[in-house]
């Protein structure tokens, strides 16, 4: 009831739409779910006089949105096992060939590997937006050495990274308490992105800075840049922008959604700014002791 009210207040006094899902129970204890949706109107004077809306039963739209979100947990666990006993299969395979001297088709192996490893990541991704939804991502908490961590992401990926000149400026000489791997999984993918998404660029630019209660990470990049409409709405889950590049850039739009839960769950936020054509930057900010 809290939020609701403080919407409506939101509303009236800053002249947006209001609009809100909650959950009602009835006296005899029935669940509903509701979707509100109104407007102010406003006399010449600026004094609000009416607020007209509409409420909706969205109950069986949350009813399937959870059977959804069941499924895609269940079929990235399912997919799991399979993947990783091929993963395993191939790599004693090449080994195997190898010993026997027959190096021939060692190579269409390595590939085989690498399409693994393509298909293992895409798996881990679903099986974590499957539990953030779920609240169930768990995070350790560990002192995370922020130079150290940049560092090593950065030569990783420069060896990954033929077409592009990665530069890493700045050290921050400061310890971050949170789990690394999580922390190593943003980066990684705020410099993959920003290396597919500026085909025609020759740099990526990485630059750490703090202040007295924070340090941030820009990962910049020279690229297709991101129009203003869709800025807000690219951490959002499964969302992608919609143009002539879609086809261009493979992925499923949850890298950005499953990095900034991360960030935020260790108490820190993630932004960007960008202009089209001429490249985006992602700012992450966290705090330190
Ligand atoms: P994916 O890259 O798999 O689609 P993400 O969640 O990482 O998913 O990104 C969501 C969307 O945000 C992308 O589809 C793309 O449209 C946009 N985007 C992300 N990073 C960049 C970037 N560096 N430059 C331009 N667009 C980007």
């Amino acid at each position: 009831r809290e939020r609701t009210r403080e919407a409506i207040n939101h509303s009236v006094e800053h002249h947006t739409p209001y609009d809100i899902e909650y959950r009602t129970v009835s006296p005899e204890g029935s669940i509903k779910w509701i979707r509100a949706i109104g407007q102010t109107f406003y006399a010449a004077d600026g004094n609000p006089y009416r607020f007209d809306g509409i409420t909706i039963d969205i109950s069986e739209q949350k009813a399937f949105e959870q059977r959804k979100d069941d499924f895609i947990g269940m079929a990235s666990h399912e997919l799991k096992t399979p993947i990783t006993t091929l993963k395993g299969l191939t790599q004693l395979l090449e080994r195997k060939l190898e010993r026997d001297g027959v190096t021939g088709y060692v190579s269409f192996l390595d590939r085989m590997e690498t399409q693994i490893n393509n298909l293992t990541r895409l798996i881990n991704e679903l099986l974590d937006v499957s539990k953030i939804q779920a609240g169930k991502l768990d995070y350790a908490q560990e002192p995370v050495d922020i130079d150290a961590l940049l560092s090593d992401i950065v030569e990783i990926a420069r060896q990954t990274t033929p077409t592009h000149t990665i530069t890493l400026q700045g050290t921050a000489h400061v310890t971050v308490t949170g789990d690394r791997d999580r922390l190593e999984q943003v980066f990684t993918n705020l410099i993959s992105n920003a290396v597919k998404y500026s085909p025609q660029a020759e740099t990526v630019d990485i630059v750490i800075a703090t202040t007295p209660s924070h340090v941030t990470i820009h990962v910049r990049d020279y690229g297709i840049g991101i129009p203003d409409e869709h800025q807000d709405k690219i951490f959002e889950r499964f969302y992608r922008v919609h143009d002539t590049h879609e086809r261009a850039f493979p992925g499923l739009g949850m890298g950005l959604y499953i990095a900034c839960d991360i960030i935020r769950r260790h108490g820190g936020d993630i932004t960007v700014t960008s202009e089209e054509g001429q490249g985006s930057t992602f700012t992450a900010t966290l705090p330190y002791q």
